[in-house]
């Protein structure tokens, strides 16, 4: 049994050849949550719905999020409709009230529908459809996200890290609280970070699915640490229980240059190295490191008493996903 930890890119794209080295039924997958918002009524999950679409063999490759080939029309008509209203296309927050109150799992992060600052597509839309009726309908996200996960034929097994709400917010240098959405995809990561804030995290739970997972061998996908990683690491008892098991990491760095994302920034703006380097600090629990054939990091000076294992870490297509999976493979054996 092995237990991936994921966010919405990094990870993902090392599942599209883990399944290859760890048979799909030992599999399971905790996504991170922080990401998650409301928006127009619906609960949309990024990290829980990539590899959602990427098990399911629909997910649009190019952007890493949404379904490949999805039309937009009700998201087209809703930029329309705002304009032609004269209504600004935002982020648009709901009230201080209505950010805690109706539906607990949506707290903090709760965006009107009018314009829809982020794209989702026709199909797309579906999935948020109906994780949102199944929620008010009484089951918990854990529950929807198995439903979901059948309905598209998933072979690991999926877990939302927490059924409470955790939601990511930026704290700008200009002194701005953003959620995390408002900084990516409205901002596209201009905002200089001074903090970065997972609120709900300390009355929130790990599932208990979560738990049993993590008594297991874990992988942490080569993800950002702050964002991705960093919902779960602020849930009580999750370091805990990381520490108590073989945990290998895969650097989302080459050295100091990140492939993709603002992994840098937000390690800078929580007082992280943004390198490999930082990612070893970000996770002390870390018993190996899958490290890039390039990385020149001292690992004997940053990852002292850290099994090391060297690859070529750039994932571009299941077989380099499977090299990256072998590799954490041999890590895992090193220290288990
Ligand atoms: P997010 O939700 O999109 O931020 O997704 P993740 O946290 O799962 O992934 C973002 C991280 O993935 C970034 O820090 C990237 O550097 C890393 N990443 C993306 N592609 C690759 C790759 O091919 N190889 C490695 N090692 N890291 C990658």
């Amino acid at each position: 049994m092995v237990t991936f930890l994921a966010g919405g890119t990094g990870t993902p794209k090392l599942l599209d050849g883990a399944t290859r080295v760890f048979p799909a039924a030992d599999v399971s997958v905790v996504a991170n949550t922080g990401d998650d918002i409301e928006l127009g009524g619906h609960l949309v999950c990024p990290d829980v719905d990539t590899v959602l679409f990427a098990g399911g063999g629909v997910l649009d490759r190019e952007t890493w999020w949404g379904i490949a080939d999805d039309t937009t029309a009700t998201h087209e008509e809703l930029g329309r409709l705002a304009d032609a209203a004269g209504l600004d296309r935002g982020p648009r927050y709901l009230d201080d009230a209505a950010q805690i109150s109706g539906r607990e799992i949506a707290r903090w992060r709760r965006f009107s529908g009018v314009a829809e600052f982020m794209e989702i597509g026709d199909r797309d839309r579906a999935v948020h459809l109906t994780r949102t009726g199944l929620l008010d309908e009484g089951h918990t996200l854990t529950e929807i996200t198995r439903t979901l996960a059948d309905a598209f034929d998933l072979d690991v097994d999926l877990l939302p890290m927490s059924d409470d709400p955790v939601a990511t917010l930026v704290h700008t240098a200009g002194g701005e609280t953003i959620h995390f959405q408002e900084y990516w995809v409205d901002r596209r990561g201009s905002p200089t970070v001074d903090d970065v804030e997972f609120r709900g995290s300390r009355d929130a739970e790990p599932t208990a699915e979560v738990r049993e997972a993590l008594a297991d061998p874990v992988v942490i996908g080569p993800s950002n640490p702050v964002t991705s990683i960093g919902p779960m690491l602020a849930l009580p008892g999750f370091e805990a229980a990381l520490a108590e098991t073989p945990v290998v990491a895969v650097s989302p760095f080459v050295g100091g240059e990140v492939f993709s994302g603002p992994a840098a920034e937000l390690m800078a703006g929580v007082g992280l190295d943004p390198s490999t380097a930082g990612v070893a600090d970000a996770y002390p629990f870390a018993d190996a490191v899958v490290l890039d054939d390039d990385d020149p990091t001292d690992t004997d000076r940053a990852l002292a008493g850290v099994h090391v294992e060297y690859t070529d870490t750039r994932i571009d297509d299941d077989d380099d996903a499977e090299r990256v999976a072998r590799a954490c493979d041999r890590a895992l054996g090193a220290v288990s």
